[in-house]
């Protein structure tokens, strides 16, 4: 049976969300709250392992955050003063709960907790070179490596943790607990995010600052890319293991994944939104009557690109926010009607006028197409759509669940092409040095960008060594399990 919405299916989707917390009576609540926050980037399942002094008790379940922590006897098994959590959502097929993450094991220094959002990029390869050493995985997370590499290695946890890491390529952000010490690591180049609160003496890790909003906490900064901070009774400590590299923050946060409350890098990611709305509207301008956004994550883009155009922003299209898991194994006859199920027009604001459509993405183009003809339908004089990013043509091995490259719509289609095939009267892309502009550069820097961008350019920051490697389909899919 498959879980994940079947309405959904045409935008990316991050895979997981981190929160960790240290010195407080209230951890596991606090971290259910926080998870709660985290929820969009990761609904399939969720866990928590807390620390007690003794015991590391856990909870993992399939499902939303809210249904599994909501039930009080869950929460109050979690005792202790630190825990982690996490939330995923897995790529493809059923759910396996010996996946669902943070992961545990009894290490030689004691129990280690770990959960990840990112992906590593030689998984399959370090995987095989342990299994051939006599490791016996338990799941078929990349997770599992690291603590595979720990267990044997020799030193302190934080030794350990560092040797290990610097084996591994790809993205991650990581929070682990060990005892009390909580630790939190970000990839050298930084493409995950994970964020430093504060809530009275205690500190708190997440991968967004909204999970701080939530429980009444101070966002403080971002974990810098490549520095390991380690929150133990002797304070806060940073390491910073690896060789310094430029960062390559995953600008697809920005346009999509965070939530727009969200702070990221010192930034408003609604502000950010906004501002490559306003940049959009400044390349792509367009004579019309309406701007209206597809929600909800094209709202704030719709409004820099309304305000930069002189335009009026309407909600011409309203989102039914109740539509998804009742509906889990769909006919083809009711899933035809889906994007009506999920989107309903507005036509107060529709019928006979000009209207800008406004997106974050174009993925498949399914969904565009049919709001565009449900647009049409609601009597729309003419249909524009602009997208607050440059066209998809390139899959993410970085954490993000993206079509295969020949499912990308713009990865096989010019511009005009995908006016067509999406039936607008027009259609434009913010340009890559557009959505640098927006991001307060003066334009990409072909040299060293500042961000990751490989779904829209190709050029991909982090080697890929499971794909470039002769390996088998087969298994990587398998390692497409991943947080
Ligand atoms: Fe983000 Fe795209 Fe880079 Fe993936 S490939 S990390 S989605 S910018």
């Amino acid at each position: 049976m498959r879980t994940t919405n079947p309405f959904d299916d045409d935008k990316l989707h991050e895979e997981c969300a981190v929160f960790g917390i240290v010195d407080n009576e209230e951890a596991a609540a606090l971290t259910a709250l926080g998870l709660h926050a985290l929820q969009h980037r990761g609904q399939e399942a969720a866990g928590i392992v807390s620390f007690d002094g003794v015991q590391f008790p856990a909870h993992r379940e399939i499902g939303l955050v809210g249904d599994i922590f909501g039930r009080h006897s869950v929460i109050q098994r979690l005792n202790g003063n630190a825990a982690i959590g996490h939330t995923r959502y897995s790529t493809t097929g059923e759910p396996m709960m010996r996946n669902v993450q943070p992961l545990f094991a009894d290490l030689e220094f004691g129990g280690l907790a770990i959960a990840h959002n990112g992906n590593l990029t030689n998984a399959l390869t370090m995987r095989r070179e342990l299994v051939h050493q006599g490791c016996i995985f338990q799941s078929t997370t990349d997770t599992e490596i690291i603590i595979h590499l720990m267990a044997i290695r020799r030193g302190t946890v934080v030794e350990r943790l560092i040797s290990s890491l610097r084996q591994v390529e790809g993205a991650y952000s990581i929070v682990a607990l060990a005892s009390n010490t909580l630790i939190g690591v970000r990839d050298p180049l930084g493409v995950r995010p994970l964020v430093l609160g504060r809530l009275g003496e205690s500190h708190i890790l997440a991968s967004e600052s909204c999970a701080f909003d939530i429980i009444g906490a101070e966002y403080v900064r971002d974990i810098k890319p490549g520095e390991l901070i380690v929150i133990d009774e002797n304070g806060v400590h940073s390491h910073f293991p690896f060789p310094p590299m430029p960062s390559r923050f995953c600008v697809f946060e920005y346009i999509y994944f965070a939530r727009p409350d969200s702070m990221v890098e010192g930034t408003s990611v609604y502000e950010a939104r906004k501002r490559i709305g306003m940049e959009l509207a400044k390349e792509a301008p367009v004579d019309a009557d309406v701007i209206v956004p597809i929600p909800d994550s094209g709202v704030p883009a719709a409004i820099g690109f309304s305000q930069a155009a002189g335009k009026p922003f309407e909600y011409g299209i309203i989102r039914n926010h109740y539509v998804g898991r009742t509906f889990i194994e769909p006919s083809d006859e009711i899933r035809h009607l889906g994007v009506k199920l999920k989107h309903s027009a507005n036509r107060a604001y529709i019928t006979g006028k000009r209207v800008v459509l406004v997106d974050d993405s174009i993925v498949r183009g399914t969904t565009s197409r049919k709001i565009v003809e449900m647009v049409r339908q609601a009597g729309a004089k003419e249909v524009h759509m602009r997208i607050s990013s440059p066209p998809t043509t390139d899959s993410c091995f970085y954490g993000v669940d993206t079509p295969e490259r020949s499912a990308l719509l713009a990865a096989n289609n010019d511009v005009e092409e995908m006016r067509q095939l999406i039936g607008a009267d027009s259609l434009q892309f913010i340009s890559i040095d557009g959505l640098y502009r927006a991001m307060g550069q003066s334009e990409r820097d072909q040299d060293s960008p500042h961000y990751c961008d490989a779904c829209f350019t190709g050029e991909y920051p982090i080697p890929l060594t499971d794909m470039d490697s002769d390996q088998d389909s087969r298994q990587l899919s398998l390692l497409s399990e991943i947080g």
